[in-house]
């Protein structure tokens, strides 16, 4: 069954963006009489707060929005991610990383910021490793490239792709061709919480039965990792609708940073629901 998700992060209050978001996924789910499932992605504790996540609950409900089944908090199946972990390490595509982050960036010396997410620095040498856990070190599991590639066969690395029915930053649209690479040995495993965006996010569309992923553009990049660990799994690939960033008035687009623009201060300003699903392009009344 057509089955699609708004998975927000309690980072903030939800602003316009969020709004288009959810209500471009819950239009698509409510026109093909699918399933629309909430998820919320609050495994950084360093950033999330339970009170964002009752009032994306509230600021959703205000929208008009009703979702099937029950809502899925990711911090309450941490042992879910772990068993992903364990079974990727027990395959070997897993390597332990120690270095800080002030380690990666001196060691990409002057590369621009988003190298940083493209990292490939290898396990550590053996001996290192060894003093390293002896000394209790913190450490993250990285994402083999080579040992993906080796257990996946030339074949399926170069092959893979995903289906986009939206539309990519540039545009692209259609089958995408996957750069497996595009992250780098990504980390799956934080060295705090034991899992990572990627890991946790895939798992749940998986377990969820996401048939199709609505977001924004923003997540473009992040699909290409998703879909290899997607294969590496097992899991099924959901087909992709990346939507168009809503831009401000000054041409921006909306962050959790503008403040002015959260739902809860429109709310406050007296705008009714039915005037902002109007104000985004969608004409059901709330
Ligand atoms: N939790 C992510 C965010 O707030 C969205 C994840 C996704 O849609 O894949 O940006």
């Amino acid at each position: 069954m057509f089955t699609t998700r708004f998975a927000p992060s309690p980072t903030g209050r939800l602003h316009k963006g969020h709004a288009f978001s959810a209500l471009t996924a819950w239009t698509a789910a409510r026109a093909a009489g699918g399933r629309f499932v909430l998820r919320i992605e609050d495994i950084d504790p360093t950033r999330c707060r339970p009170e964002y996540e009752a009032a994306i609950i509230a600021d959703l409900a205000w929208l008009g929005l009703d979702w099937d089944g029950a809502v899925r908090r990711q911090s309450d199946h941490l042992g879910d991610y772990a068993a992903v972990i364990e079974s990727l390490r027990r395959r070997g595509l897993l390597y332990r990383c120690f270095r800080t982050r002030k380690d990666i960036l001196n060691a990409i010396g002057d590369a621009p910021h988003g190298a940083m997410e493209a990292v490939r620095p290898g396990p550590h040498a053996a001996n290192e490793e060894a003093r390293l856990l002896d000394d209790g070190a913190p450490f993250a599991w990285r994402l083999s490239l080579d040992r993906a590639r080796e257990v996946l066969g030339e074949a399926v690395w170069n092959g893979l792709t995903f289906v986009e029915e939206g539309h990519g930053p540039d545009g692209l649209t259609g089958v995408v061709a996957v750069d497996p690479t595009a992250a780098g040995d990504v980390v799956l495993a934080r060295k705090d919480t034991g899992v990572a965006y990627h890991l946790a996010v895939t798992h749940d569309d998986a377990l969820q039965g996401v048939t199709h992923v609505i977001r924004g553009q923003d997540l473009f990049a992040a699909t290409h990792v998703q879909r290899l660990v997607q294969t590496l799994m097992g899991w099924p690939t959901p087909t992709y609708r990346h939507h168009g960033l809503l831009a401000g008035p000054d041409g921006r687009r909306y962050a959790k940073r503008d403040k002015s623009v959260t739902l809860a201060e429109l709310r406050a300003e007296g705008l009714s629901p039915q005037a902002l699903h109007a104000e985004l392009g969608f004409s059901r009344a709330g």
